[in-house]
C-alpha cells in the first residue's frame, strides 16, 4: 500500500499539523511494511522540507508553481490527486484542518475513494478494508467507519495525533502537475491577517470564558493567562453574540470545533451546545461559580469559585513557576 500524505505550510513553514499527519502516516506504514511520501505545495524551502524527514516521510515530493502560492481548493485538490496518481497511492492522508475540511471531499470525489474525515485514531485494517473512529454530528457522537472502497482519504482531526519523532532519510523531488485553467479560476488578489494570535482551531492549549466573566472589560484577566500558557482565546455563543470577543473566538455546534490538550472553560455552563466543540479536548479545566454547573461533569479538574478572584491567582502561579 502506497501512502500520500499532504502536508500544510503558512508562509514557507510547515503547520504542527503537518507533522501531526505524516507522524500519523509513519504509524500506519509501520504496520503496513510500507513508507510515506508527503506533499508540499507552495513555495517551501528544502530546509524545511527536510523537516518532514525527522518524522517519517521518506519521499518529498514539492509542487512549487508560483500560481499555487496561496490555497484553492480546487488546484490544490487537483495537484494532490495528480500526486496521488504519480505514486500510484491508494492512501491520501491530510489534516482535518479549515483548509483540509474542504479538501478532502473534493478530493476523494476526483479519486472516487471513500473518506473518513475527521479521524481521531489510527485506523485498523481488515484485509483491504479500513475502519476509523472519527468524531461525528459536530463532536457530539463518536462513530466508527469502514471504507471498503480501494482507495481511501482520512481527514485527521488536528491535536489527535502526537508527532513522534521517526527520523527517515528523505529523498526531495519535484512534481510539476499540469493544471486545467478551470481549477485555476479563483485569484486571490490580497490576504489580510485579521490576527497574530494562535490560530484557535489548532491551538494545544485554549483559554475559553462565558457570561460568567460579566463584561468584555474583564477580559484582560483571560488574554494575561492565555499569554503565559502561550494559549489561544475562546468564547461562548452569548459573548460573542453580544460583541464582547469576535465571532471567530465563538466555539460549539454553530462555532469552531477545537480538540487541544488543554481546554480551561471559565465561567462558561457547559451547555451541550458549547460541549459539542469542545469535548474531544484531552483535558479540560473547569472554572465555575456554581458547583453544579454542568460543565463540571465533563471536567478533569474543577474549581468551584469567581473566576475573578481565580484566574488571576492562576496566572501569577504559573508566572512565578515559568521564573
Ligand atoms: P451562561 O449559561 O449564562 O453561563 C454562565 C456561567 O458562568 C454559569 O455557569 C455561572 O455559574 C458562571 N459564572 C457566573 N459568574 C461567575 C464568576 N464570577 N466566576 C465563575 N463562574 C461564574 N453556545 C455556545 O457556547 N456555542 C455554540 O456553538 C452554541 N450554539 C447554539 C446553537 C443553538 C441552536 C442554541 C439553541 C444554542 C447554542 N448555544 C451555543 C448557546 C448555549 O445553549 C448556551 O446558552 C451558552 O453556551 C451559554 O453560554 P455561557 O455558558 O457563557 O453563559
Amino acid at each position: 500500500m502506497a501512502i500520500l500524505v499532504y502536508v500544510e505550510n503558512i508562509e514557507g513553514k510547515f503547520k504542527k499539523s503537518a507533522f501531526e499527519v505524516v507522524s500519523y502516516a509513519k504509524a500506519i506504514a509501520n504496520e503496513q511494511g510500507t513508507d510515506v511520501t508527503a506533499l508540499s505545495i507552495g513555495n517551501v524551502a528544502d530546509e524545511e522540507l527536510n523537516k518532514l524527514a525527522g518524522f517519517g516521510a521518506s519521499k518529498i515530493l514539492k509542487v512549487d508553481q508560483d500560481q499555487l502560492n496561496q490555497f484553492i481548493n480546487k488546484a490544490y485538490a487537483a495537484v494532490i490527486a495528480a500526486a496521488a496518481a504519480s505514486e500510484q497511492a491508494d492512501l491520501i492522508i491530510l489534516s482535518n484542518s479549515f483548509s483540509g475540511k474542504g479538501l478532502a471531499p473534493r478530493l476523494a470525489a476526483k479519486l472516487e475513494a471513500g473518506l473518513a474525515d475527521g479521524a481521531m485514531e489510527l485506523p485498523t485494517f481488515s484485509g483491504s478494508d479500513l475502519q476509523v473512529k472519527k468524531t461525528a454530528f459536530s463532536n457530539k457522537a463518536f462513530a466508527t467507519e469502514v471504507i471498503t472502497a480501494t482507495k481511501k482519504v482520512i481527514a485527521v482531526n488536528p491535536n489527535s495525533h502526537e508527532p513522534v519523532r521517526d527520523e527517515a532519510s528523505a529523498t526531495i523531488e519535484t512534481l510539476t502537475p499540469s493544471l486545467d485553467a478551470a481549477d485555476l479560476n479563483i485569484v486571490i488578489k490580497d490576504i489580510v491577517r485579521a490576527t497574530d494570535k494562535i490560530s484557535l482551531p489548532e491551538a494545544e492549549i485554549v483559554v475559553s470564558a462565558g457570561r460568567g466573566l460579566k463584561g468584555p472589560e474583564n477580559w484582560a484577566i483571560i488574554e494575561e493567562l492565555a499569554e503565559v500558557l502561550g494559549a489561544a482565546t475562546a468564547c461562548s455563543k452569548p459573548v460573542s453574540d453580544a460583541g464582547w470577543r469576535p465571532h471567530s473566538e465563538h466555539v460549539g455546534q454553530t462555532g469552531i470545533v477545537v480538540s487541544p490538550n488543554l481546554y480551561i472553560a471559565i465561567g462558561i455552563s457547559g451547555a451541550i451546545q458549547h460541549l459539542a466543540g469542545v469535548s474531544s479536548s484531552k483535558t479540560i479545566v473547569v472554572i465555575n461559580k456554581d458547583p453544579e454547573a454542568p460543565f463540571f461533569k465533563v471536567a478533569d479538574y474543577g474549581i468551584v469559585g469567581d473566576a475573578l478572584e481565580i484566574v488571576p491567582k492562576l496566572t501569577a502561579a504559573i508566572q512565578a513557576h515559568k521564573a
